[in-house]
C-alpha cells in the first residue's frame, strides 16, 4: 500500500513520523491535498501533553497550506493544482447550525488531527491530507501570498479575528488582550484593524510583548508591571471595553472579569475543558457579557484571508522558526520549551 510521511501522537510528550497509507478519496466533497506548509499550534501542545487524549499512531496537525491532488466531482470551488489553505476544521454546510452560520458548531464537524473525539479527522503534519466538504474547509490561496501567512489564514488569525468580532468590537473601544501567544498577538492586530482606539497586552514574556508593542499595542508586564493600574489609567479608571483571554486559565478569565469595564465584554478564546469557577457576583453586578467557545474559522476566513492580502493584517512576524517535517520530535520539544512563537513544518 503507497504510503506517506506523517507526524503521528505516540504517548504524552512524544511523537514521531511515520509512514501512513495513502489518504484516498471517499466522499464526492473530498478533496486531498499534498502539504507544503503546516504549522504546530499551542492546541497540538495539549495534545502532546496527553490534556486532550488521542489515541496513539492518529496523525496529529489542523493548520496547512499545500496543492490540490485530486478532488471529487463536487468539488466545485478548487481544482487539481490549485494552491489552497485549509481551515483546522470541517463543516457540513447543511445542518441547523451552518444554515445559521455557525460553522464552527456544525453537528457534523470534524477537526483534522485531534483523535475520535473531534471526528476522527487525520491531521495535517503529513505528506497528503484528506479534506472533507472541501468547498467549505479549503480557499484558493491568493496569488503571491507566502504559504506561512496563508496559514493563519485557516486557524490562528481567524481566532484572533473572531476574540474581536464576536465581542462585539466597536471603532473607538478599548481592548485589552491577556496572553500573547500566537492566538493572543493576532488579536491585537485583529483589535487594531477593526478601529480599537487602544490595545492593552498583557503578558510576562519580553519578548512576546516586544511583538505586540511592535503592532500598535500598550504592553504590560503581568507581574513586573500592574495589569489592574495600566487600564486604569487608561480609561479614566472605568475598564475596558473588551477583554480577550487569549490564555484558557482560571486566572487569567479572573483577572478579565475585572479588567473590563461595567457592561463590558469578555471574549474567552483560550481553551477550557474542565471546570473553572468564575467570580459570578463580579460577572453580575458589572452587568459582563461573556463570550467563549471555539472560533468560528470557516464564517470569517474570507474576510481574514483578504485582510491578510491587503496587508491590514500581517501575521509574518510570528513564524519564527522553519523546520522539516521529519524533525517534528525536535519542533514539538522547542515549542513546549517556548523557544517558537510558531514553527512551520514542511514535508
Ligand atoms: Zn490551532
Ligand atoms: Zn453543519
Amino acid at each position: 500500500m503507497p504510503a506517506v510521511r506523517a507526524v503521528t501522537f505516540q504517548a504524552p510528550g512524544e511523537v514521531s513520523v511515520e509512514e501512513r497509507p495513502e489518504p484516498e478519496l471517499i466522499a464526492g466533497d473530498d478533496a486531498i491535498v499534498a502539504v507544503e506548509a503546516t504549522g504546530i499550534c499551542g492546541s497540538d501542545l495539549h495534545i502532546y501533553h496527553g490534556r486532550v487524549q488521542i489515541e496513539p499512531g492518529f496523525t496529529i496537525g489542523h493548520e496547512f497550506v499545500g496543492t490540490v491532488l485530486e478532488a471529487g466531482d463536487a468539488v466545485t470551488s478548487a481544482a487539481v493544482g490549485d494552491r489552497v489553505l485549509g481551515c483546522y476544521c470541517t463543516a457540513c454546510g447543511t445542518c441547523f447550525f451552518c444554515r445559521r452560520g455557525a460553522y464552527h458548531k456544525c453537528d457534523h464537524g470534524r477537526v483534522f488531527g485531534h483523535g475520535a473525539t473531534l471526528g476522527s479527522l487525520q491531521g495535517t503534519q503529513a505528506e497528503r491530507a484528506l479534506v472533507p466538504h472541501a468547498n467549505l474547509t479549503l480557499r484558493r490561496v491568493p496569488g503571491g501570498m507566502s504559504s506561512d501567512v496563508a496559514l493563519f489564514a485557516g486557524d490562528v488569525m481567524g481566532t484572533g479575528y473572531h476574540a474581536v468580532s464576536a465581542a462585539g468590537l466597536e471603532p473607538g473601544d478599548t481592548v485589552a488582550v491577556l496572553g500573547l501567544g500566537p492566538v493572543g498577538l493576532c488579536a491585537v492586530q485583529a483589535a487594531r484593524a477593526a478601529g480599537a482606539a487602544q490595545v492593552i497586552a498583557v503578558d510576562s514574556v519580553d519578548e512576546r510583548l516586544r511583538m505586540a508593542k511592535s503592532f500598535g499595542a500598550l504592553a504590560v508586564h503581568l507581574t513586573e508591571d500592574d495589569p489592574r493600574a495600566a487600564v486604569k489609567a487608561a480609561t479614566e479608571g472605568r475598564g475596558v471595553d473588551i477583554c480577550v483571554d487569549a490564555v484558557g486559565d482560571p486566572r487569567a478569565l479572573d483577572l478579565a472579569c475585572r479588567l473590563a469595564r461595567k457592561a463590558g465584554t469578555v471574549s474567552a478564546t483560550g481553551v477550557y475543558a474542565e471546570r473553572c469557577e468564575v467570580h459570578m457576583g463580579v460577572v453580575w453586578i458589572k452587568a459582563l457579557t461573556l463570550r467563549t467557545g471555539h472560533a468560528n474559522v470557516i464564517g470569517h476566513v474570507d474576510r481574514v484571508l483578504t485582510m491578510i492580502e491587503h496587508g491590514v493584517l500581517d501575521p509574518s512576524p510570528l513564524v519564527t522558526h522553519h523546520m522539516p517535517l521529519a524533525d517534528a520530535p525536535e519542533a514539538y520539544a522547542a515549542y513546549d520549551r517556548r523557544e517558537a512563537l510558531k514553527i512551520v513544518l514542511t514535508p
